[in-house]
């Protein structure tokens, strides 16, 4: 391991600790004067022992560092603050109000998902030594929401001496903010801006990104770089195709989703395309506690949702919270799954509906369970809406072959399966671009982040033929200064 001594420097100077030419595992600090503070402090994700290695050491002394800003609540970008706390961080984590409540959500769901792993390595006797212990528990994440400082949007608010931080709306995930901070040196006023992860303006689920805050140093995502997304028109219209054909056959859509994020704005898009009359008025059940505990978090932030967004999610949440099971309302064809018999029930039944289950890439989560009863069903269709990374359960669906094989046997694919990976939160290309028009005459130096090297090296040649020459994709362990 190495340990970074605390220096004091004249320019803030940032050094680069994750999500450099990689898309997880964000954390940048930044060093001024004798301030050193964290932007993110995200899980790197992947099961291989680098991965658990880097989640389980930093690189600095945790007691070191002052505060934390964060920029939004996905694990990538939160997910190793309580290890951080664990370790002896004891300062503020900046945060919008909306970031904070998801926090708690997400963070106490990965904890419960640490101990289990600890606890079946200790039975099974794992020899390495950083699967002995849990990375946090609970005690870990309660602490860690104790030391959340709520800001909202656009409000400056000085967190260090000279240092003003500003959290503007980046309409990625509700309570996303880009992260806008003025050192106030002498003879001298830095800006920078950490960008998080940038929004798509035309999704029309959450608030379109703010424009991008005017800066000397600019840290910008690039997840995806040289890419576009397919339009809302077509996913509306194969959506619709897949429904109806499915439900001629009287057969269900499955659809994985990851719980935070993905599950709302498409259960939006159901419902609006309903009301519109664009796909028929069918049942839809979503199986994922953690998604109706993150869909109520929404719903007590409408004035961050676009005005549609707020009504199509929210009537289904005023339900009397005290029935378990499946929560009805009259009114909308939503029914969240509380009860895993309920999901079973609703999984052998021979009806025409959409499944929404947690498990984007359906590796894991309660999409499993429904893959059992309905996989091997030519009735059936499996949608899926988030990328599907090489290897994964999700990947192998839509490769070629009769057969997939998952919870120890092999199993038919007779169910057919779509690939609909354009509800994506992140910005493409067209909007990276559009997001830096404005800045062309100021010269900003630009360091791109948070993208494979290849996605980031497509946005940064775009962006130097814009004229934007100072402009680098540092790797891990590279620093760029404030001059
Ligand atoms: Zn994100």
């Amino acid at each position: 391991m190495q340990v970074v001594r605390k220096a004091t420097s004249r320019s803030p100077t940032v050094t680069f600790w994750g999500a450099a030419q990689a898309v997880t595992g964000s954390m940048h600090m930044v060093e001024w004067a004798d301030e050193r503070f964290l932007l993110d402090c995200g899980l790197v994700m992947g099961w291989g022992s680098e991965a658990q290695l880097r989640n389980r050491f930093f690189p600095f002394a945790p007691a070191s560092i002052s505060a934390v800003l964060l920029s939004h609540a996905h694990v990538d970008h939160c997910g190793n603050l309580p290890n951080l706390v664990r370790q002896g961080f004891t300062g503020p984590i900046l945060c919008t109000p909306a970031t904070r409540d998801l926090l708690g959500i997400m963070l106490a769901d990965s904890a419960r998902i640490h101990e289990n792993e600890a606890h079946v390595a200790d039975v099974i006797a794992c020899p390495e030594e950083f699967t002995e212990r849990p990375l946090f528990t609970g005690k870990d994440v309660r602490r860690t929401i104790e030391q959340c400082v709520t800001i909202p949007y656009d409000e400056p608010h000085e967190f260090a001496p000279g240092v003003m931080v500003r959290f503007v709306d980046a309409g990625h995930l509700l309570g996303s903010a880009m992260i806008a901070l003025r050192f106030n040196g002498p003879g001298k006023e830095r800006r920078l801006t950490f960008t998080g992860d940038l929004g798509r303006p035309s999704l029309g689920f959450l608030r379109p990104p703010a424009p991008m805050p005017p800066a000397d140093l600019i840290l910008c995502e690039s997840t995806y770089g040289g890419r576009l997304h397919q339009s809302l028109e077509e996913l509306s219209a194969k959506l619709k195709q897949v429904v109806a054909l499915t439900f001629d056959r009287n057969g269900k859509v499955l659809i994985p989703a990851f719980s935070l994020g993905r599950t709302q704005i498409v259960v939006h898009y159901l419902r609006r395309w309903m009301a519109e009359g664009k796909i028929p008025h069918v049942p839809i059940y979503i199986d994922s506690p953690l998604a109706a505990a993150i869909s109520e978090v929404h719903d007590r932030y409408p004035e961050c949702l676009q005005a549609p967004s707020s009504e199509f999610l929210r009537i289904p949440l005023r339900n009397d919270p005290s029935r378990s099971g499946i929560r009805k309302n009259s009114d909308s064809p939503i029914h969240f799954i509380r009860d895993r018999r309920e999901a079973r029930d609703i999984s052998v039944r021979r009806e025409a509906c959409i499944l929404v289950a947690s498990g984007g890439m359906c590796e894991a989560g309660r999409i499993i369970n429904h893959f059992e009863h309905n996989l091997d069903d030519p009735r059936n269709s499996v949608v899926l809406v988030s990328y599907q990374a090489p290897g994964s359960l999700g990947r192998k669906l839509l490769e070629r072959g009769p057969t997939v094989t998952f919870r120890g046997r092999r199993w038919n694919k007779w169910a057919d399966v779509v690939d609909l990976n354009g509800f994506s939160g992140h910005a493409d290309q067209g909007d990276l671009l559009r997001f830096f028009e404005p800045l062309k005459g100021s010269a900003p130096r630009v360091r791109l982040v948070h993208g494979d090297l290849q996605h980031a090296e497509a946005l940064a040649e775009s962006l130097r033929i814009r004229g934007f020459t100072d402009l680098e994709i540092p790797r891990r362990e590279d620093t760029v200064t404030l001059a």
